[in-house]
C-alpha cells in the first residue's frame, strides 16, 4: 500500500478472487470470450421462498434500522437450523450473530478477540480473506501447510510443530481452496489440542451443506459442549442457498464474544440488510427450501464428477486434493513445465480465454483453484482449454 495510509492498512491487498473475477468481467466487456470458473459464487438463482420473503418484507415496510446483533426470527431460525444440523444439541439463539456477509462475521470475530502481538494460525491453503483480516487486526497470520498426502489438511502435530503459542486457528471445513473436508476424529482432536492450548478457534463452516459425503458436513457443533468454550462458529446463506448478493452471514459465539461483536457492528454498520435478513430466516426455516439446497448440491456433485473425470482421464500426471466439498477443485501445476499458479493463471486467461485462480492468492503458488460453481456447459468447455493449454505445457 501506499505511502500515507495507516498502518492498519500496512499489508492490504485487494482480495485475489474478487479481482480475477472483474479481470474476467472486464475482459468479456471488452468483447474477449472468457469462462469464469474464478469467483467462487454459485450460478443458481435464490430460491424463491427466500426471494419472495425478502420482497415482502420491503413491501411490509421492514426498511428501517434493524436489531443490531439481527432480527429475532432469524437469530432463531440460524439457532434452529444449526441444532438440527448437529443432531438436535442445544443452540442458543442469544449467541447467534448476523452480520452483512460472513467476511464481516469473521472480521467481527477476529477484531473481537485478536489484536497486536497475538498470533492466529490459519492451516494452509487458506481462503484468501483470512491472512488478510488478521492483519486488519494487527495481529500476525501464520500459515500452517498442510499435508500433500491428507488433502492439504492439519493435524495437531502441525499446530504443535508450527504455533505452539497462538491465541487463535481459522480453520475451513469443506475448505475453500481445496474441497477438503476434515473427520468427525480429526475435528475433535483440534479441539482437544485448543481446549489445551487455551486457543481460540475460529470455525468457517460456511460450505458444510455442500458436502458429498453422506448429510452435512462434520462440525465442531457436533462437540460435545465441554469443547466449544472458546469456539467461534461462522456460517452463512451465501454458499448452500444462492444468496451471495443479499449480503447476510451467521456467528455463533460464546455469550461475552457475541456481544462483543454486536457492539463492534454497531458502530461500523449498524447492523446486516433488513429485508435480507427475512429472505435469510425463511431460507434456514422452511423444509421446502432444504430440497432446493439439495437439488443444487447433486448438481455441484456432478459437476465435480465431471471436473475430476476429465483430469483422471486427461491429465494423469496432475495431481489434485480429493474434492469432498464445497464446490473448488485444487490442483498442481508445478509438475507441467515447472509452471508456477500465477504464470499457469496468467497464460491460460490470454491464450485460452479461461479465469481460474492462482494458489499464490492462498498461500501456495504450486497449486491453482478451479470453481465449478459454473453451468455444466462452461465447465465443459473450459475444461476442454484447460486440458489443452496443460498439455501444451507438459510437453
Ligand atoms: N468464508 C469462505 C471460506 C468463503 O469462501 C466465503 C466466500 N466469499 C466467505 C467466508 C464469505 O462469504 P459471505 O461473506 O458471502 O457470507
Ligand atoms: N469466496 C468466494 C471465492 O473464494 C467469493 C469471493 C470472495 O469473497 O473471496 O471465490
Amino acid at each position: 500500500m501506499s505511502q500515507g495510509l495507516s498502518p492498519n492498512l500496512q499489508h492490504l491487498e485487494t482480495s485475489a478472487t474478487i479481482a480475477i473475477s472483474q479481470e474476467a468481467k472486464r475482459r468479456r466487456a471488452a468483447g474477449e470470450d472468457v469462462i469464469d470458473l474464478g469467483a467462487g459464487e454459485p450460478d443458481f438463482p435464490t430460491p424463491s421462498i427466500p426471494a419472495d420473503a425478502g420482497v415482502r418484507a420491503i413491501r411490509e415496510g421492514k426498511t428501517h434500522y434493524p436489531a443490531n446483533e439481527g432480527i429475532l426470527e432469524l437469530r432463531a431460525a440460524a439457532a434452529k437450523h444449526l441444532s438440527l444440523l448437529s443432531g438436535g444439541r442445544p443452540v442458543n439463539a442469544d449467541h447467534v450473530v448476523i452480520s452483512n456477509g460472513s467476511k464481516q462475521s469473521l472480521f467481527n470475530v477476529c477484531f473481537s478477540l485478536f489484536g497486536p502481538g497475538d498470533v492466529v494460525a490459519i492451516p494452509a491453503p487458506a481462503w484468501v480473506s483470512y491472512p488478510q483480516i488478521v492483519h486488519l487486526t494487527r495481529a500476525r497470520p501464520v500459515l500452517v501447510p498442510g499435508d500433500p498426502e491428507w488433502s492439504l489438511k492439519v493435524g495437531v502435530r502441525d499446530l504443535e510443530r508450527v504455533v505452539p503459542g497462538a491465541q487463535g486457528l481459522i480453520l475451513c471445513s469443506p475448505c475453500n481452496p481445496t474441497g477438503g473436508v476434515y473427520t468427525h476424529a480429526e475435528i475433535k482432536a483440534i479441539a482437544q489440542w485448543a481446549v489445551e492450548r487455551k486457543v481460540w478457534v475460529i470455525t468457517d463452516e460456511i460450505y458444510r451443506r455442500i458436502h458429498y459425503g453422506p448429510g452435512p458436513a462434520p462440525s465442531f457443533l457436533d462437540l460435545p459442549d465441554e469443547l466449544l468454550e472458546r469456539v467461534v462458529v461462522i456460517y452463512g446463506v451465501s454458499k448452500a442457498y444462492a444468496m451471495t448478493g443479499w449480503r447476510i452471514g451467521i456467528a455463533l459465539a460464546p455469550g461475552k464474544i457475541a456481544k462483543a461483536m454486536a457492539a463492534l457492528q454497531s458502530h461500523t454498520t449498524t447492523g446486516a440488510n433488513h429485508p435480507a435478513q427475512f429472505a435469510a430466516a425463511a431460507a434456514l426455516g422452511d423444509e421446502r427450501v432444504e430440497q432446493d439446497v439439495m437439488r443444487m448440491v447433486a448438481e455441484f456433485r456432478k459437476r465435480r464428477d465431471l471436473v475430476v473425470g476429465r483430469f483422471r482421464r486427461d491429465l494423469p500426471g496432475v495431481e489434485f486434493v480429493d474434492p469432498l466439498g464445497a464446490f473448488y477443485f485444487f490442483f498442481r501445476v508445478d509438475s507441467l513445465g515447472g509452471s508456477s499458479g500465477t504464470e499457469f493463471c496468467t497464460r491460460l486467461i490470454t491464450e485460452s480465454g479461461v479465469a481460474l485462480v492462482p494458489g499464490s492468492a492462498f498461500g501456495d503458488d504450486r497449486y491453482v483453484r478451479l470453481s465449478y460453481a459454473a453451468a455444466t456447459g462452461d465447465i465443459e468447455r473450459a475444461l476442454e482449454k484447460i486440458v489443452g493449454f496443460a498439455k501444451k505445457l507438459g510437453d
